[in-house]
């Protein structure tokens, strides 16, 4: 299936963690006073990893890649093997929201981002995400408190 360049660079950057836009999701987070795990798996009994998780608040924060998570915004067809391409990523999409579906049963919060996002605006929805998590969790110019 690796046929072209552009197909052989997308399935080289498939799985990969520390990604660039999830690093810089985690410099901001960083930033913020926030500490996190990384490329951890929320549940003991699942071995499907999130990109970011916050295991006392139970916030999962996932990074998807436009490419392979079908972004509506920059999902785009290799014209080769286009039908195989559009099962493969339409299964990605499907294991997402099955992933995510077993989190919220168990309790779970989930943020998904797209490595398209300004880091900045991502970070502050996580954060959101967070806060919405204890009522006392305050928000300063300094960080958490
Ligand atoms: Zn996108």
């Amino acid at each position: 299936m690796a046929s072209s360049p552009e197909v052989r660079f997308r399935m080289q950057a498939t799985g990969r963690r520390d990604t660039p836009p999830e690093l810089a999701l985690r410099r901001c987070l960083h930033r913020m006073g926030l500490r996190y795990r990384v490329d951890y798996a929320p549940l003991t009994r699942s071995r499907r990893r999130a990109d970011i998780v916050f295991t006392r608040k139970r916030v999962a924060v996932f990074v998807d890649g436009c490419f392979w998570h079908g972004c509506p915004e920059h999902v785009t067809w290799p014209s080769q093997n286009a039908k195989w391409w559009r099962e493969k990523i339409s299964r990605n999409r499907a294991r997402d929201q099955d992933t995510e579906r077993v989190l919220l049963e168990h309790g779970w919060r989930v943020c998904r981002v797209w490595e398209h996002e300004n880091p900045e605006e991502a970070a502050v929805r996580v954060l959101f995400a967070l806060k919405r998590r204890s009522p006392r969790f305050r928000v300063t110019r300094a960080g958490m408190t």
